[in-house]
């Protein structure tokens, strides 16, 4: 359907943006976003681009500028963003900040009208997640834990994958947001669930980033070349995936940040928590963890994931 309000196809491409003119939603909608990190602001301009009206907020208020200047409203606080709107996401780092922004002192909760929508994006562990569905539906609102999978290049084409937890009528009110935003919704089950399936996710992705980054370096250290290592090793069906996207990142030693190591290293905190509430031993979650913790212990934690290779270079160390 058109849409006047949103930017023309040939002003897209002329600001060589991601051309997510397919996803115009039939409604154009009054969005709250708070949390415009490296995820946040991606996720929010595609609202934007869909034609969607933004009421902004984020701590370090420089990053909601360039939103800002292409028509969304700047909140002076989270509570503002609840104030003006009946739909609110967050995309923030922690539990701690999550609990800080919704139920804190100036927590932007009991300002949302009754009824209304909170759909969290961040990644956090599921009893967390089920304390802050609880916490919303006593002060008579909705929730919907929707973490993402997927980093920076999916978040800026529209092609996260959302998970969901909480229930469907909910669900139904946004998901063609999170069909601009996503290419995917896997609606998990209740509240809760979402939260489970991305700590799984996590889990899984970090210990194959490791496995990986070790594996290179019994490679080197036995004469094959990095390049030959990579090539072979990510065309069989040993490696994940996703290592095919982090192959150059790790050739090139460009540890610029899609997914901060120091989120990943959180994220194995969380899914450890887990673990001990659920009863469950995982040892090698325990050790990929504390891998993690030893690359954050070094400097590297405001890097990309990928640099957990930076404990296995030989000189790197010596570099810092
Ligand atoms: P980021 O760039 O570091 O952004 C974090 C956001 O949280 C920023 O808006 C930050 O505000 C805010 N924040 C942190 N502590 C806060 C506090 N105490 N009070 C209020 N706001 C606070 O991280 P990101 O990569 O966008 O990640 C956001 C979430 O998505 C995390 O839970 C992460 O695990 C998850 N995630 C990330 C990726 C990825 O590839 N990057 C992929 C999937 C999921 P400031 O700007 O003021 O610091």
């Amino acid at each position: 359907m058109y849409n006047p309000q949103a930017p023309s196809l040939r002003t897209l491409r002329k600001k060589a943006v991601p051309d997510i003119s397919k996803k115009y939603t039939n409604k154009q909608m009054k969005v709250g976003f708070i949390g415009l990190g490296i995820m946040g602001s991606r996720m929010a301009t595609n609202l934007q681009r869909a034609g969607h009206e933004l009421v902004v907020y984020n701590r370090t208020q420089a990053k909601a500028d360039e939103l800002v200047a292409q028509g969304a409203v700047r909140a002076a606080s989270a509570e503002e963003v609840a104030r003006q709107c009946r739909l609110v996401f967050t995309m923030l780092a922690t539990p701690d900040a999550v609990e800080e922004t919704a139920v804190g002192p100036d927590g932007f909760l009991r300002a949302l009208p009754g009824n209304s929508l909170w759909v969290d994006c961040s990644t956090v562990n599921p009893s967390f997640t089920k304390k802050m569905a609880h916490q919303a539906r006593k002060m008579g609102l909705r929730f919907l834990d929707a973490p993402v999978s997927g980093s920076l290049i999916p978040a800026e084409k529209g092609e996260l994958i959302f998970l969901v937890g909480g229930p469907e009528e909910d669900l139904a009110q946004v998901r063609e947001l999170l069909e601009v935003m996503g290419k995917n919704v896997v609606h998990v089950g209740e509240n809760g669930q979402g939260a489970s399936m991305k700590m799984v996710i996590n889990m899984l992705l970090a210990q194959a980033m490791a496995a990986f980054t070790e594996s290179l370096r019994l490679g080197t250290a036995l004469g094959i070349s990095e390049e030959t290592l990579c090539q072979t090793l990510l065309n069989t069906p040993a490696a994940a995936p996703f290592l095919k996207l982090k192959q150059d990142k790790l050739l090139k030693r460009d540890f610029s940040p899609e997914f901060p190591l120091e989120w990943m290293h959180k994220d194995l905190h969380l899914a450890s928590i887990s673990a001990y509430e659920q009863n469950v031993a995982l040892p090698s979650l325990q050790v990929t963890k504390e891998l993690y913790a030893q690359a954050k212990q070094q400097g590297f934690g405001e890097e990309d994931l990928s640099a957990i290779y930076r404990l296995y270079l030989p000189d790197d160390g010596e570099n810092q």
